[in-house]
């Protein structure tokens, strides 16, 4: 069976902390979209890591870590970190990269930091990790195949096409250093010996996987609202966020994904613009931040501060019923804590009518919360592990949350390690 992990919001939500706790019973873990422009905090024995590319799984001796077709490969980033995690003493993970995944290039990294210098005031707030020029680029279809690499005439020809195509932007948009044929052929060439060892087709891998009974885990990056299709455009990333891409971002049927874990923090971050209509500022704000996550919300890539909010039950069932959700796992509850009154944001006021239903882009940004003040419960929940013995404002907290977003929260984590998981309604048994 395979079943998904994603997130409902603006990304950031706790993936990496449940597939990580997820992945303990699965055989092969798959990142299926996205690049190394955002990341997974993961705490677990090795220690603390940052991970961008490797899904959350490497920890596991018994995994198989799978980066699929539809991921924005970047060879050097992927390289790096499993150097940084076996060097912290994690076991060589077992690693196949799709021979249909297609490479990051140096210049859509260029591409993506003068597109963001020309655009000054105006900008999407990218990573600047190329991802969108790589993406731009692959359904163009000028982008380089990982299987591409393995046929030297066409990568001759290719590069001088791409030097064709891209030189007269370097030259007369951005005023920037143009690219050469034989520069690319050299990138192409360190590419294809670092990778060599771990290509073949992940999606037959994958097939035969499930044919003999194995259980797949798909990793999403980023969440719902980030989606191209159903996310707040502009402001979203360049891959699907969704779980039913997970079917064709790692080749695999659509009907076997039949569990579909989606994440939910307990309150609101995002990073980059766009409309974020329960957030909060100033000390409010700081105080969230600063106690938020596992040592405070900042971009586990960009070490940029995390814009904050009040949970969004609007954003949320939205977000959810998006992602086709089976199970929603409530993350970072342990944070709220501290609040004698917790906000959560019920409904978008736009232009005098109240609404449950989350608008596109030009009405969302319109939209102002409708906020409902639920009781606190004062203390620390770390380490309890029975939803009995929480505090009965912070069960009837989830439960209110539960019943605005209309998918049943399966799982609270109520902090970043892997056994600080509360499961409900039977979920283990599962
Ligand atoms: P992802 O991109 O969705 O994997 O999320 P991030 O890794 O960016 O952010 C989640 C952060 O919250 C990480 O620092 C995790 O270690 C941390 N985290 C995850 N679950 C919990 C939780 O239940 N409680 C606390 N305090 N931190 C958590």
């Amino acid at each position: 069976m395979v079943q998904a992990v994603v997130g409902a919001n603006w990304g950031d939500e706790g993936k990496g902390k449940i597939t990580d706790m997820l992945a303990e019973k699965a055989d092969i873990i798959v990142r299926f979209q996205g690049g190394a422009n955002a990341g997974h905090t993961i705490v677990n024995n090795y220690g603390k890591f940052a991970l961008h590319t490797l899904p959350s799984g490497v920890f596991y001796g018994h995994t198989t870590s799978v980066i699929a077709n539809g991921v924005a490969l970047n060879i050097p980033v992927l390289f790096e970190e499993i150097r940084s995690i076996v060097e912290r003493g994690v076991p060589m993970p077992k690693i196949l990269v799709s021979d249909r995944a297609q490479m990051v290039m140096s210049y859509h990294i260029l591409f993506d930091q003068y597109e963001e210098e020309r655009l000054g005031g105006k900008s999407f707030g990218s990573t600047k990790s190329g991802i969108a020029p790589f993406y731009s680029d692959k359904f163009a279809k000028i982008g380089f195949q990982v299987s591409e690499l393995f046929d030297e005439n066409l990568l001759k020809e290719k590069v001088q096409r791409i030097c064709d195509l891209k030189n007269p932007l370097l030259e007369h948009l951005y005023h920037k250093p143009l690219l050469t044929p034989e520069g690319l052929l050299e990138e192409l060439h360190g590419y294809r010996q670092m990778v060599e060892p771990y290509v073949c087709d992940t999606a037959a891998f994958l097939y035969q996987a499930l044919k003999e009974g194995k259980s797949i885990l798909l990793e999403g990056q980023l969440g719902s609202l980030k989606d191209p299709d159903h996310g707040i455009y502009p402001m979203v990333t360049s891959s699907s966020t969704l779980a039913g891409y997970g079917a064709v971002g790692a080749g695999v049927p659509p009907y076997e994904i039949s569990k579909i874990v989606t994440v939910c923090k307990a309150y609101s971050s995002a990073v980059g613009a766009g409309a974020f209509v329960s957030e909060i500022f100033g000390d409010e704000a700081d105080e969230l931040r600063r106690r938020g996550g596992d040592g405070g919300e900042f971009g586990a890539t960009t070490g940029r501060p995390r814009r904050m909010g009040w949970f969004d039950c609007v954003a949320s069932k939205y977000g959810c019923r998006l992602q086709g959700t089976t199970d929603v796992a409530f993350t970072v509850l342990d944070v709220l804590g501290y609040l004698d009154e917790i906000p959560v944001c019920v409904g978008y006021e736009i232009d005098g009518e109240v609404t449950t239903e989350f608008p596109t882009t030009a009405l969302l940004e319109r939209a102002k919360p409708v906020l409902k003040k639920l009781p606190g419960w004062k203390c620390d929940i770390r380490g309890i592990r029975s939803y009995e013995e929480l505090p009965e404002n912070c069960r009837n907290y989830i439960e209110f949350v539960e019943k605005q977003i209309g998918f049943p929260i399966t799982m609270v984590s109520n902090g970043p390690g892997r056994n600080d998981i509360i499961y409900r309604q039977g979920e283990t048994a599962r």
